[in-house]
């Protein structure tokens, strides 16, 4: 059988068809193996997200969740751990769930994980050019003859790391339905942004709310990172797949709740006793406790108040346009989403057509689908690799299995 692509779902798909003792070749097209995984999580790689399956499950959407519960409950985050455990690499839990390796980086994640094809004629800088049913994969004139592929070559995000979107021309060349590719997890730009001097400067802990025509579409509690033309960082990430999902329908613009755990009145409280108390302290020292300094005098701009204002000099009607401020700072108008920079692509292979048992598909006879290359794209936590780990893994049985009937 013949595994194509060697990322996350490939990897575990060929080690786990090799150990049922199917032979097996995987085609990677890069001349690495893992080459997403490397640059995941800033080269840190958030293997997973701790918690119980079902807890884990909810950061899907329904539809990817209801698909996604076999194969993580047949592979859940906890085999992933014992998988690097058992080869010396631990990880350890941050509070908000996400795993990361301790004393370690991605690249010790991939170097692992390799250690587990050890027997496995794995082929680098072999891409694959097609793929036809029941003869075998073409690499370019050469055709490699098989009646079980497993198609684990990723989305189309990132394309310098191999994943240029090649699956989805085969799948919808063998008949299946792509959903249409969008962006996820990726960072932004605004309109009338080019050179923004904040960029650099981030946010810490911020809730960003995604509004159109007015109305929250998408919000998320996170960091924010300006950049030159816009914005990224983990918060950031979080709202673009509903903001490219609405894009459509008009233009979006992108806030921040500076105090998420503060409601409105509280902070109209604490300005007032504040100015009781600080009559001569500069307003601009006092929001250093909401913005970094770098931050104040746009802030204040935004709330049309003078930067050198003291606390005696604040009018009633600017403390209230400050506290608003404060709770709904408007940092722009989205005007592109940078679908090259997402770390995942919403969209792809159409989950319906996939049978979440064995990840086979149920258009094409010897043909089974993993990882990003179908229609999932979890949020920012660990979510999206635990995804190509579990569908890669019982994709890589299914295959096995199937192809061991055949010979018997
Ligand atoms: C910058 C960044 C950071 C990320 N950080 C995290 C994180 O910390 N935690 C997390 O959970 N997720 C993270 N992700 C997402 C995660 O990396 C992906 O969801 C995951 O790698 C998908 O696994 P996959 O095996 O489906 O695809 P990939 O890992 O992308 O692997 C697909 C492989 O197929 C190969 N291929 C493509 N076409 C062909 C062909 N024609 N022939 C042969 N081979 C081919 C590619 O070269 C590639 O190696 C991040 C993504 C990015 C871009």
């Amino acid at each position: 059988m013949v595994v194509v692509g060697g990322g996350a779902a490939g990897i575990i798909a060929a080690w786990r068809a090799h150990s049922l003792g199917a032979p097996l070749v995987l085609l990677e097209k890069t001349d690495r193996l893992g080459t997403k995984i490397l640059i995941s999580g800033g080269g840190k790689c958030n293997v997973t997200h701790a918690g119980p399956v079902e807890s884990v499950l909810k950061a899907f959407k329904r539809e990817e969740a209801v698909f996604l519960r076999p194969s993580f409950y047949r592979f859940p985050p906890t085999e992933i751990v014992q998988m690097l455990a058992d080869r010396g690499l631990q990880l350890y839990t941050r509070d908000d769930g996400r795993m990361f390796p301790l004393d370690a980086d991605a690249k010790d994640v991939v170097a692992c994980l390799s250690h587990y094809l050890t027997g496995v004629d794995v082929r680098m800088e072999t891409p694959v050019t097609g793929i036809e049913p029941g003869r075998g994969v073409w690499i370019g004139e050469t055709l490699l003859e098989t009646d079980h592929v497993v198609l684990c070559v990723g989305g189309s995000s990132f394309p310098k790391t191999g994943t240029t979107g090649d699956g989805y021309a085969w799948a919808r060349s063998l008949g299946h339905q792509v959903v249409p590719v969008r962006a996820a997890l990726a960072p932004v730009e605004f309109e009338g942004v080019l050179s923004d001097p904040n960029a650099g400067v981030s946010l810490r802990d911020v809730l960003l709310r995604a509004r159109q025509s007015g109305k929250v579409i998408d919000k998320w509690r996170g960091d924010v990172l300006f950049t030159h033309r816009g914005l990224s960082g983990p918060a950031v990430l979080g709202i673009t797949r509903s903001v490219a999902e609405e894009w459509d329908k008009g233009p979006v613009d992108l806030e921040v709740d500076l105090a998420p755990d503060t409601p409105f009145e509280t902070l109209q409280t604490d300005l007032a006793t504040w100015k009781q108390h600080n009559p001569n302290a500069k307003l601009a020292h006092a929001l250093e406790e909401f913005v970094p300094s770098k931050l104040v005098a746009r802030l204040l701009d935004s709330a049309h108040i003078h930067p050198e204002t003291s606390a005696q000099r604040l009018a009633k009607k600017e403390a209230n346009k400050l506290v608003e401020t404060l709770k709904s700072w408007r940092l722009g108008r989205v005007s592109k989403v940078l679908f090259d920079k997402g770390e995942v692509v919403a969209g792809g292979v159409s989950l319906d057509e996939v049978d979440p048992k064995t990840m086979r598909s149920q258009k094409i006879g010897g043909l089974y689908l993993a990882g990003e290359i179908l229609d999932i794209a979890g949020p920012v936590g660990g979510y999206n690799l635990q995804a190509a780990w579990s569908t890669g893994y019982v994709a890589g049985e299914s295959a096995a299995q199937d192809w061991l009937a055949t010979r018997v």
